[in-house]
């Protein structure tokens, strides 16, 4: 599908003179880390100068991922960043499909003067010079594997690699429980683990590294906070700075949160409400072909994919805990009136 322009991006990339940057989205999660973590790799083995920059900061639990740990930040890095984009050839944006999604770099990537390549997985994607989108594949890793193992072929990945690739593909489908229904995605898994994925490892460091604090957390949220609507299948989690704070938040300690409640039985929408210093964060989750992207994007300045989407507020957590309430029964309609 995507041969001509991998095709372009090879020839390109033969030049080992390139500098490169690669970009994630602002809160880079586990397919935006491990997809950077993997490309960096790669470029470093065929001897290609990269830097891996981020809007914000990557959360410590995935600091494991190889490289990861040498990504420069804008916010207390901006002079290099700045001086990086100035230098580089080319840019890659990894797993996210719009330069608005990035934050404080957004003006600054804008002036790029080099090449940009997209490897993502959003719908609606920004125009950029070598674009390869595909909304059908489980993660921005399961893209960025093929187009590894057509521009240098697929032996370059060893053990590191493979682990950050197959971080983005388990993290994107919930440890492969939605977003995954496509063989492609195991014939992806299926060259990992012969190329070395030590995906035991990789499970431990996602999904077993709890806190004391990061449980309790979890439990009160499930415990005082969730509720299930009366009139609609959602589930809401509010969760207030003043909790974060009195159990000691720390980035990631909410992953996976927001799935929990799709488990109760008529329970077809999730979503979790959670107040930061600046704004409020809405992470929505959905159960077979509700478009929860739809209600992000319509009152939410949000996006994503069908079953999990996100948005953000200017306003108290109250008001965005009504919002949703209110905005809740527009949704369902737009839902019986497509059906
Ligand atoms: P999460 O709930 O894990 O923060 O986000 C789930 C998905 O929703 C992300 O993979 C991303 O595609 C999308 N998303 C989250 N926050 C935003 C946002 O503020 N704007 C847009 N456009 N998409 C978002
Ligand atoms: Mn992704």
């Amino acid at each position: 599908m995507y041969e001509t322009i991998i095709e372009k991006i090879k020839e390109k990339l033969a030049n080992r003179n390139l500098k490169v940057v690669i970009i994630p989205h602002i809160s880079p999660d586990g397919d935006a880390a491990g997809s950077c973590s993997a490309l960096w790799q790669v470029l470093d083995r065929v001897g290609i100068q990269a830097q891996l920059m981020t809007c914000d900061y990557i959360p410590d639990y995935l600091k494991w991922l190889k490289r990861i740990p040498d990504a420069i930040s804008f916010q207390n890095r901006p002079k290099e960043c700045k001086q990086w984009l100035h230098k580089a050839d080319i840019l890659f944006m990894l797993d996210h499909n719009t330069v608005a999604r990035e934050g404080d770099l957004e003006p600054f990537v804008k002036e790029f003067e080099g090449e940009v390549i997209m490897i993502d997985h959003h719908p609606d994607p920004d125009k950029v010079t070598y674009q390869i989108s595909d909304t059908s594949v489980s993660s921005t890793c399961e893209l960025l594997y093929n187009v590894i193992a057509k521009v240098w072929g697929k032996e370059i990945i060893d053990t590191d690699i493979a682990n950050a690739i197959y971080t983005g593909i388990s993290t994107d489908t919930g440890g492969l429980s939605h977003n995954s229904s496509h063989p492609e995605t195991y014939r992806v898994i299926a060259d990992l683990l012969a190329l070395g994925l030590n995906k035991d490892y990789v499970h431990e460091q996602l999904y077993q590294r709890n806190t004391l604090s990061r449980l309790r957390l979890t439990g009160n949220c499930l415990l005082n906070k969730l509720t299930v609507d009366e009139h609609f299948p959602v589930a809401t989690i509010p969760i207030t700075f003043q909790e974060l704070e009195l159990y000691n938040y720390k980035d990631g300690d909410l992953e996976g949160l927001v799935n929990i409640p799709l488990s109760i039985e008529n329970v077809l929408v999730s979503v979790q409400i959670t107040e930061r210093k600046d704004k409020v964060k809405l992470s929505f989750r959905s159960k077979g072909n509700i478009p929860v992207n739809l209600w992000a994007k319509e009152f939410f300045n949000g996006g994503g994919h069908l079953n999990a989407a996100g948005g953000q507020m200017p306003l108290p957590l109250d008001d965005v805990v009504k919002k949703v309430r209110e905005t809740a029964e527009w949704f369902f309609k737009q839902l019986k009136m497509e059906n």
